[in-house]
């Protein structure tokens, strides 16, 4: 069977390029065509032989995604994207402009197993991960089709990225790489419902990227009733793994908190969520929930969201009201994915 090889690391592309009997300087040359300038076909690497390309080409797929829908916002410029793989599966990416750039929203799986009640990712089903290429092929895709440079990128569309953690490493370190996209570590963040031992690997990792922690509830009551995962790992731990992992990266880790009509967004609740995070090197995020029709959650009112950041502020925590983009073409994702599957 054919193997992927824009899902390979440097090292091994070049260690499979060696024993081709090929010359160290080739993998430089198709490692570029890959991973900067995001070539789909082995015929596009004019710098190669017809000879070596043909060879390639017996021997590995270049794996990619084709725009099946897109959708571009009325209100700011927000592009969402419906991706199709090659095996027929779907996934979603935002592209959203902001004063120092371009961020793009990527997936890193297929469907997600963690079943948070309030999230449209988990609905349709957990199908499978997406390969380090598949994961870069979505920025690959978006830039050609506007015509941009791409600067950030959030690991925050459909899946849990740290349950997929080596192939989003070897996307990290790719999309890093000088000879691809060049993208700082420190415009990428990553996002985890926390999954604890993989924070703990990730620290030792030693890559200054921002971890965020969807946290979304100040107490393991209110957390397990709307994020399944919180039964495996409460609150307690996944606060621990954060406070070593800012110890020891010195990284300052945020925290996505989705604000919820009656369920999260107490004066109470704020309260407890400043006294868990207190003196921590820390952000949060407060997030006004997206009405996912299926859901059935209501968005706190303009009150209570000012009064849970003004109770965070006064208790010396960071936290900020994230603006919402797209909202007229149901950007959040796992919302197309959801609506396609309905239909096929
Ligand atoms: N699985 C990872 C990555 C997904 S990130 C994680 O849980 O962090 C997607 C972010 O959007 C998460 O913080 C998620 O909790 C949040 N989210 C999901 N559904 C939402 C909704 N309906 N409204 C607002 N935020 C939502």
């Amino acid at each position: 069977m054919k193997r992927d090889i824009k899902s390979l690391s440097f090292d091994e592309l070049n260690s499979e390029i060696l024993a081709l009997g090929l010359p160290r300087f080739r993998s430089g040359q198709i490692y570029e065509w890959l991973h900067k300038y995001g070539v789909s076909s082995f015929e596009e690497m004019t710098n190669l032989s017809k000879d070596l390309r043909k060879r390639l080409a017996e021997a590995y797929f270049i794996s990619d995604c084709r725009i099946e829908q897109k959708y571009v916002s009325g209100l700011d410029e927000t592009v969402k994207y419906l991706f199709k793989l090659y095996d027929g599966e779907y996934i979603e990416s935002v592209v959203m402009k902001y004063k120092y750039g371009y961020t793009i929203c990527v997936s890193s799986q297929v469907g997600c197993k963690m079943g948070c009640t309030f999230c449209a990712s988990t609905l349709a089903g957990f199908k499978r991960n997406l390969e380090a290429g598949e994961i870069e092929s979505q920025l690959h895709c978006a830039q050609k089709d506007l015509n941009i440079r791409i600067s950030h990128i959030v690991l925050m569309g459909i899946g849990e990225p740290l349950d997929n953690y080596e192939n989003v490493i070897k996307f990290l370190h790719n999309v890093n790489n000088e000879n691809g996209l060049n993208i700082s570590m420190r415009n990428i963040t990553l996002s985890t419902c926390g999954i604890v031992p993989r924070i703990y690997d990730l620290m030792n990792e030693e890559l200054p990227i921002t971890l965020t922690i969807s946290l979304h509830a100040p107490n393991d009551l209110i957390r397990s009733r709307t994020m399944p995962v919180n039964h495996k790992w409460g609150i307690d731990a996944v606060i621990k793994a954060c406070r070593e992992y800012i110890n020891k990266t010195n990284r300052r880790v945020s925290f996505e908190y989705t604000l919820i009509n009656n369920v999260n967004d107490t004066f109470e609740c704020a309260k407890e969520l400043s006294d868990r995070l207190h003196g921590m090197l820390c952000h949060v995020n407060l997030i006004p929930v997206n009405d996912v029709a299926e859901r059935g959650n209501i968005r706190s009112s303009e009150e209570n969201i000012y009064r849970f950041a003004d109770v965070l502020k006064n208790n010396g925590i960071n936290a900020t009201i994230r603006r919402t983009l797209g909202s007229d073409i149901n950007a959040s994702c796992g919302q197309l994915r959801r609506k396609r599957n309905e239909v096929k």
